[in-house]
């Protein structure tokens, strides 16, 4: 029987679209909804526990709800995040 992790999260970012014509193309924010779901045909240890009991590690899954300090995404300017395209659109 395949085991089904389901799991959302939010993070707030801002962003500007370079040369759009309009509020976009201003400094502004977006809470991000991340929504996942996960299959495993059996579960597995993560980084934080030995035993094999999980699809997957939420603290593993939710990285980008973290402070940009800290490797998220959680109050970042996306602009200045040249893996992400940089100019991004949301
Ligand atoms: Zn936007």
């Amino acid at each position: 029987m395949p085991w089904t992790l389901r799991s959302e999260f939010t993070f707030d970012s801002a962003h500007v679209i370079t040369g759009y014509d309009g509020p976009c193309g201003r400094l502004h924010g977006h809470t991000y909804r991340v929504r996942m779901e996960l299959s495993a045909e059996k579960l597995r240890p993560s980084a934080h526990v030995g035993r094999h009991i999980m699809v997957a590690d939420f603290k593993t899954l939710k990285w980008a709800k973290k402070d940009i300090d800290q490797g998220g995404l959680d109050h970042a300017y996306l602009n200045d995040l040249p893996e992400l395209g940089g100019d991004t659109t949301g």
